[in-house]
């Protein structure tokens, strides 16, 4: 991220208010940043010198302020791979940041029914064992504008193969929400605006490792997003060995701290449980499960592991699943088996970048 004033700005970092704030300081009626907003973020247009029905004035602080050594540029990003799985059902973007660095964005779904999923950072600081993200290591964070960017070229691939656009995100790509709080929120606020992407608030899932300060912020915040809290755990030993954050919130604050956002909020939380066999997989921990549950509107997402070179561990069969899910559900608690899609393309969180870096054998990146 740069302090440099002078340093181009992506005008995909700017949320409506600070372009308005931009177009008054410019001289401009705050009206034609309505009409710059649309073109920019409901039309994706990446260059304006296409824009030609603008009104003269605009025109001109496009040709002035706009592109290749001027004070903004629209941010690309460019694909480095892209695969369909053989299903057709999943399409997976590695995507080249301005830096070299590079991030996965994630389609999934039916026509006119997608979901993409967003990485909010190159890498993660949290070292849960078996993500191959956070094997990696932490790297950067990514700016507002890079996560947009992720949206755009989503709904640009889709667009082009015919279809509506996006109808639901989820971020759960590379990264921890919460740990780049400000950015990702700033995003969000450019991808839910009704003059632009407009993806209602309701269609985006925050997923978090269970950062207890960012989730105490949603709530105060009121954001208007859905939750999900990634557990793997109910008991604090059992969850510190697969998510080592869970020692610097442990999981009775990180408890509290859904509580305070139910309390706040209202809102059903979103409970992601990652199947290991023989590790978080049994009737036992299920019901313990359930019993940290209580009096929360919570809604569990058991996701069958998705092996990565740094892990031995391998997903729960289809019978403990069924098992485990059957717990919940005598104790009241609804869930969905969820499959990270796509093993064929890598599609777990962070494992295509991790595949093409020891590919090129580039050093992989340390914390
Ligand atoms: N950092 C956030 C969001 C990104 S990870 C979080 O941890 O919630 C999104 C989800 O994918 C998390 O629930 C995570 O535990 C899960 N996940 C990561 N690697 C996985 C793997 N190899 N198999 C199954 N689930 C995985
Ligand atoms: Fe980071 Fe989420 Fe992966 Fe954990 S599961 S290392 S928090 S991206």
């Amino acid at each position: 991220m740069t302090t440099d004033d002078t340093a181009p700005r992506s005008l995909l970092d700017l949320t409506f208010a600070e372009l308005e704030r931009e177009f008054v300081t410019a001289g401009l009626p705050p009206r034609h940043a309505q009409s710059f907003w649309r073109v920019l973020h409901h039309g994706l247009c990446q260059d304006f010198s296409a824009a030609v029905d603008f009104p003269p004035p605009l025109r001109r602080w496009v040709a002035e302020q706009v592109g290749e050594g001027r004070r903004f540029f629209v941010e690309a990003l460019t694909a480095m791979t892209d695969i369909a799985s053989g299903d057709g059902q999943t399409r997976k973007f590695l995507l080249h940041l301005a830096d070299g660095q590079s991030v996965e964005t994630v389609v999934m779904g039916f026509k006119n029914r997608h979901t993409a999923c967003l990485s909010t950072q190159v890498g993660c600081a949290m070292g849960c064992v078996f993500c191959a993200t956070g094997q990696m290591g932490f790297v950067r964070h990514l700016r507002p504008g890079e996560i947009v960017a992720q949206v755009r070229h989503a709904q640009r691939a889709l667009r082009a193969d015919g279809d509506e656009g996006l109808r639901n995100l989820v971020l759960m790509g590379m990264g921890e929400p919460l740990h780049n709080y400000d950015a990702v929120m700033t995003a969000l606020e450019t991808i839910s605006d009704r003059r632009g992407l407009n993806l209602g608030p309701s269609r985006i899932t925050i997923s978090t490792v269970g950062v207890v300060p960012g989730i105490l912020r949603l709530a105060a915040e009121q954001r208007p997003y859905r939750l999900a809290v990634s557990l793997h755990g109910a008991t604090e030993q059992e969850r510190s060995a697969l998510v080592p954050a869970s020692q610097r919130w442990p999981l009775a604050e990180l408890m509290a701290a859904c509580r305070t956002y139910f309390t706040k909020t209202g809102r059903r939380i979103f409970f992601e449980w990652t199947l290991i066999a023989g590790t978080n997989d049994s009737p036992a921990q299920a019901k313990r499960l359930a019993g940290l549950l209580i009096g929360l509107d919570a809604h569990v997402n058991l996701i069958p592991l998705n092996p990565t070179g740094g892990f031995t561990g391998i997903a729960t069969p289809s019978t403990p699943v069924r098992a485990f899910q059957k717990t919940l559900q005598l104790a009241g608690i609804p869930s969905t088996v969820r499959q990270r899609r796509g093993i064929d393309v890598a599609a777990g969180c962070g494992q295509l970048r991790s595949t093409r870096l020891r590919a090129e054998r580039l050093p992989s990146v340390t914390v």
